[in-house]
């Protein structure tokens, strides 16, 4: 992501949760879930949706059904929070 958005609000989510919680907590430890490192040079974070399910398909050998996992996901071209760009410009050549 090309912006500061999941630093910031995680920093606004955290003060909020933390104002409920008793006096005297420790080793407090969370963070907005769905950003993922991708494995593009240089790495980015960026926002990813799975896309999860299952769907009977037939056996190959003929009889019956089996269960098959689906399980891929999409990731955000712009950031929902501020609207910019989640991938880095390629640099001019
Ligand atoms: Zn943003």
């Amino acid at each position: 992501m090309q912006c500061d958005c999941k630093d910031t609000f995680e920093a606004r989510v955290a003060e909020k949760v933390k104002e409920r919680l008793p006096e005297g907590f420790t080793e407090y430890s969370a963070s907005l879930e769905g950003y993922v490192l991708t494995l593009t040079n240089p790495i980015q974070e960026r926002l990813t949706i799975a896309y999860e399910g299952d769907v009977q398909v037939p056996k190959k050998n003929g009889g019956g059904f089996k269960r098959q996992k689906i399980k891929t996901s999409i990731q955000a071209t712009y950031c929902p929070f501020c609207g910019k760009p989640a991938k880095a410009e390629e640099e001019a050549a």
